[in-house]
């Protein structure tokens, strides 16, 4: 069932409206600059360490307070037997994968260039000054991002491990961390591993971290906010609620990480600001265990035996009432 909008939305006073367009730019705006500036002005390790480390938690506080305040659905912000599996996932994402693979990363970049002979010295982005680095680097991380997001809605195989994502019921910040490790692992690999191997900097990927933890926190926020032209930019959370939609035709468009422009691009953007979509969750949800954090993870695995022979059986069954019905129809119209 489609959920009622705020009331007295598009009748707000002027502070409202300024804030609804402008609380995305000015973040994202002031987290980047400060990071670019404590990056490029000779500030010590310990420093970069805090803020970097700070930028993201605070704007998740923030975002967390404002979902309170300002909501686009107000029932989103009530528990649907969900939070643990918020939970679990953002806990396993965030507390121990992205530490590993910061550690295992650049490791695995050297040995990538020591087996396909780069010279270690290489880089493509030598004499760049850091901002035109960073922004190379975070179009090219976000590009792979984008095709094996867009990948894992068309592939069978990989919808396995992607289909966790989209196994919520509601949109709201913390949800947005609900990613099977494989795929999280993998999109890694896929995505930001060739910058790496490229010769991106440390401060070019930090860059990264940085505008992704802050595009990221908003892309899945129950905040009602007007993105406007941005929305031909940036994967706003206007776009991607349409990319949590259970309609097959929306969920499978906004596949963007941080932009929204290789969705214009390859064209799998879809922008409806006059509607919001019908119901968010999984297209076939029927066996699917929606809120079991555990069961997900093993769903790819025994995908078969979970989803596909379940729904063949439904199927046979619905198949054979629908037989007999016709039989029983076809006998009462012989007799009459
Ligand atoms: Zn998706």
């Amino acid at each position: 069932m489609s959920e009622k909008l705020n009331p007295g939305m598009g009748i707000n006073p002027w502070p409202i409206n300024l804030f609804e367009r402008s609380f995305f730019t000015v973040t994202l705006a002031t987290g980047t600059a400060l990071m670019l500036w404590l990056l490029t002005s000779g500030q010590s390790q310990q420093t970069i360490q805090v803020v970097y480390f700070a930028i993201p938690v605070s704007v998740m506080l923030l975002v967390l307070c404002i979902e309170k305040l300002h909501p686009i659905q107000r029932n989103w912000s009530q528990p649907r037997g969900d939070t643990a599996a918020d939970l679990w996932s953002l806990s396993i994402v965030a507390l121990a994968m992205e530490p590993l693979m910061t550690a295992i990363g650049p490791a695995l970049a050297v040995l990538i260039v020591t087996s396909i002979a780069i010279p270690s010295a290489f880089s493509l982005f030598t004499g760049m000054p850091l901002w035109q680095e960073a922004l190379l680097v975070i179009l090219m991380i976000d590009f792979g991002k984008y095709w094996f997001h867009r990948a894992s809605h068309h592939n069978a195989f990989l919808w396995r491990f992607h289909s966790s994502h989209h196994a919520v019921k509601r949109m709201y910040l913390i949800n947005g961390f609900r990613l099977h490790p494989i795929y999280h692992m993998s999109t890694y690999m896929i995505a930001i591993l060739p910058p790496m191997v490229l010769g991106a900097s440390q401060e070019a990927l930090i860059m990264h971290s940085v505008v992704l933890g802050i595009a990221g926190s908003f892309q899945h926020a129950n905040i009602k906010l007007q993105h406007g032209p941005l929305n031909y930019i940036f994967s706003t959370n206007e776009l991607h609620r349409w990319h949590h939609s259970s309609n097959i035709q929306e969920g499978n468009k906004n596949c963007g990480a941080i932009f929204s422009v290789w969705d214009i691009l390859f064209g799998s953007y879809h922008l409806d600001l006059n509607g919001e979509p019908k119901n968010i969750g999984l297209h076939g949800e029927e066996f699917y265990p929606m809120n079991n954090y555990w069961k997900q993870l093993a769903v790819p695995f025994l995908w078969k035996k979970w989803m596909d022979e379940p729904m063949a059986r439904k199927a046979a069954l619905a198949k054979s009432a629908n037989t007999n019905m016709n039989t029983a129809t076809a006998n009462s119209a012989s007799q009459e």
